[in-house]
């Protein structure tokens, strides 16, 4: 008998590379709902035609902050297990409106909590897997060590504090009700599929169109880079062996300045760099993220397996190759 298992935000980014790498991969032993809101960053296309072929996969259409509607979902298909990507996940668009980053991933992560707890009454070997970032650690200075788990959550933007509300969240249900809980922290994603707001997309987007490439600040920012393919191997790993109430950081030991990624993009394309263009910085913006990956190595055998220079070519290639797909979701807003 298979077991069924929630996959929130498996229309977005992350989740949508989760379904095709990992789901698909995984249809012997479980069947996959995938629960999204189709909100912008939530594009039905990307993974149409996967759930249309396989009959282990399933999709319905439900906004996680309506607690009656995850109830629904939760009485329907009796799951054994939940992995939660659905967020708002944009750093500037916090900034714009921060009240729905928190009604979706504080109060929309609570509704899933409620009703994982009531699953969990009849399946003792559930298990929640909550799908964060390492923006809740805070900033670094050019010297500071990375970020294990152990260091303290001091999140800065509206979004990495709607994370880390909802990071404390899960906890709090592991360490009260003992609900079996997993959370993964990872640092900065790029690979197919990312709507074209992020960094990279953005940057290989405009470089394509020929249209000015915006650096914030002075570009010298530095982020910690991982193949999003790197990071849902790293999510099955955790699922497959992590122990219950353990948080595991997930990074892909490529830290590089923002304006390096920018020049690396144009290189690739053939583009001047007279494209850069130097705009007023993000309010609050973190300096530097870096990520500590020796816990989940040590202790589950996970390491990045691509270079951030491989994965950036391959990643350039598919977007040249997928001007469709980039121009369907640049229209959602
Ligand atoms: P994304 O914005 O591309 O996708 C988010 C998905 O969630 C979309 O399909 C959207 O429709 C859905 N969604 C949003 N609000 C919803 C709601 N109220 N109800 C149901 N579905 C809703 O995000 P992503 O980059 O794929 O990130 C996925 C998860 O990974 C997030 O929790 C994010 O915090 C985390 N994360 C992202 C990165 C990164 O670099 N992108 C790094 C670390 C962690």
């Amino acid at each position: 008998m298979k077991k069924n298992v929630l996959v929130t935000g498996a229309a977005g980014f992350i989740g949508s590379n989760f379904l095709k790498r990992i789901c698909l991969a995984n249809t012997d032993v479980y069947n996959f709902v995938i629960v999204d809101a189709l909100t912008y960053a939530g594009c039905y296309e990307t993974i149409e035609k996967d759930i249309l072929e396989n009959e282990s996969l399933f999709f319905e259409k439900v906004d996680i902050r309506n607690a009656n509607k995850v109830k629904e979902v939760f009485n329907k298909y009796d799951f054994k297990g939940v992995v939660h990507f659905a967020a708002e996940s944009h750093v500037d668009r916090s900034i714009e409106n921060p009240n729905i980053f928190v009604e979706t991933n504080i109060l929309g992560t609570l509704n899933l909590l409620n009703e994982s707890l009531k699953a969990f009454e009849s399946e003792p070997n559930f298990k929640f897997l909550h799908v964060s970032t390492d923006e809740v650690y805070g900033d670094l200075s050019n010297e500071d060590p990375a970020f294990t788990e152990l260091t303290p959550l001091h999140p800065n933007s509206p979004y990495s504090a709607s994370k880390a509300g909802s990071d404390h969240l899960v906890q709090s249900f592991f360490h009260t009700y003992g609900l079996p809980i997993l959370i993964t922290r990872c640092s900065n994603n790029y690979g197919p599929f990312q709507f074209p707001e992020k960094l990279i997309p953005l940057m290989i987007n405009n470089a394509i169109s020929n249209k000015k490439l915006p650096v914030y600040g002075d570009g010298k920012n530095i982020r910690d880079w991982i193949h999003v393919h790197d990071h849902v191997d790293a999510i099955w790993t955790v699922w497959s062996k992590g122990i219950s109430g353990e948080v595991y950081n997930v990074g892909g030991k490529s830290e590089v300045q923002n304006i390096e990624v920018v020049k690396l993009i144009l290189k690739h394309l053939g583009k001047s760099e007279d494209l850069i263009s130097y705009v007023k910085d993000r309010l609050g913006h973190d300096r530097r993220y870096a990520i500590d990956n020796s816990k989940i190595q040590n202790e589950l055998g996970w390491v990045p397996k691509r270079s951030f220079d491989e994965g950036l070519s391959d990643t350039i290639s598919w977007y040249k190759e997928n001007i469709e797909w980039l121009s369907i979701v640049s229209e959602m807003k």
